[in-house]
């Protein structure tokens, strides 16, 4: 018997559970202050309604004999796909309904779609970074290498000639950064990647996020992304789908590598490995896209980016450098006063009752960092930002 002994290999992950202790015991010292978490990468508003009728309706459906479906087809049902193909031609990217993947959300897809390349390739992520991007890596056995993020290139890393590598991760806008890559900078990792015969693995999960003209929402926005790029992305943040689960993989059809077409490829990985995503949940994805439902969507989206206005105005008040905030739900803020992460962490419980997150948790680049997330309740995240405010200005 032979294990996969690179599971051994995985650094632990304390991050959540160190931050929960620490609130925990900070809670138990201290019954009578409330705390203000800005810390939560899930989602709290509610599905929309008409996503709440397309459900209810394709589970009346599937209680009768002419309603009723079985398995579907496994990379997803045309209606869904058609929508998806839609929503990108809407803002002029092209992709065929055939290039579209649907998938139970980016994180399953982010760690199967590896299965199309060998174990000794070298994958190049940036740092700070989403952590499951490395772990999916290292389980597998790669070599992973980092592209630096800092305040320089703005939590921006580009292609360097040093670091060539066979898998290219890209997240835009940055999970934890928020940090959003513009057109242009996309076609330097592309032109870097057709050159270099590596394949980027673009993540969206965010791109519905992005308001601001001339930054990208989609890797397909890029001429060349088509032979060199997969994108992935979810429902989850743009409709709230963290516990419904949805998501899409596009995979163009111009995508080849040693003569073996990545479409066909997951095409055949898919259908050999996966049965599917249940028919109710496609039919209430569908429906983010409908006039009612994404009116109520970019509501919520709204309310989102509001809160995060909030957090980035409290920080500009006192003169605290931050990116992200403008086109993402997060909000990536340096320490004041020179304080490494978990410090912060520490002094801001402590002085303001606010949680968020050590930047130290998502990469050595990530030390002196600190995210803010904006899917808090509104009322909330204003006085957090307002106690912020206050325990800075004190410094
Ligand atoms: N990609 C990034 C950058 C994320 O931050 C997340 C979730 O927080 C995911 C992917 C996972 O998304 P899903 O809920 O679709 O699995």
């Amino acid at each position: 018997m032979k294990m996969n002994r690179h599971y051994t290999e995985m650094a632990q992950s304390y991050l959540f559970s160190t931050v929960n202790k620490k609130v925990s015991e900070f809670s138990a010292a201290h019954p009578e202050r409330e705390i203000i978490r800005l810390g939560i990468g899930d989602v709290t508003l509610p599905l929309a309604k008409p996503v709440i009728q397309a459900l209810h309706q394709a589970v009346d459906e599937m209680g009768t004999a002419e309603g009723f479906h079985g398995y579907g087809p496994e990379q997803g049902y045309p209606f869904l796909k058609d929508a998806i193909r839609d929503y990108y031609a809407e803002r002029g990217v092209q992709v065929a309904s055939d290039e579209i993947f649907i998938s139970d959300g980016a994180k399953s897809d982010l760690a199967n779609i590896l299965g199309l390349f060998g174990e000794d390739n070298t994958v190049l992520v940036p740092d700070p970074v989403y952590p499951t991007y490395v772990d999916d890596n290292i389980s597998d056995g790669r070599r992973v290498i980092y592209a630096q993020a800092g305040e320089e290139n703005g939590f921006l890393p580009m292609p360097d000639e040093s670091k060539k590598a066979d898998i290219i991760y890209i997240c835009s806008p940055s999970n934890p950064t928020g940090a959003v890559y513009t057109p242009a900078q996309l076609k330097e990792w592309v032109d870097f990647a057709n050159a270099n015969g590596s394949v980027i693995l673009f993540d969206a999960a965010y791109e519905c996020f992005v308001t601001e003209p001339g930054k990208a929402r989609s890797i397909f926005e890029v001429e060349g992304a088509r032979t060199c790029a997969i994108e992935i992305c979810s429902f989850s943040k743009i409709a709230g789908f963290t516990g419904t689960r949805c998501g899409y993989t596009l995979v163009p059809m111009e995508l080849e590598r040693e003569g073996m077409n990545l479409n066909k490829t997951w095409l055949r990985r898919q259908t050999t490995k996966f049965n599917g995503v249940p028919y109710i949940v496609q039919r209430a994805a569908a429906a983010v896209f409908t006039k009612e439902g994404m009116a109520e969507i970019q509501h919520n989206l709204d309310y989102y980016r509001q809160n995060a206005r909030v957090i980035a105005q409290a920080l500009e008040e006192c003169g605290v450098w931050y990116c992200g905030g403008k086109n993402s739900p997060y909000i990536w803020m340096k320490c004041p006063g020179g304080m490494d992460s978990w410090t912060f962490f520490d002094w801001l419980l402590e002085n303001a009752g606010v949680v968020g997150t050590p930047g130290a948790g998502f990469g050595a680049c990530g030390e002196g960092f600190f995210r803010l997330t904006a899917f808090g309740n509104a009322e909330k995240t204003k006085e957090a930002a307002q106690r912020m405010k206050q325990a800075i200005a004190s410094l």
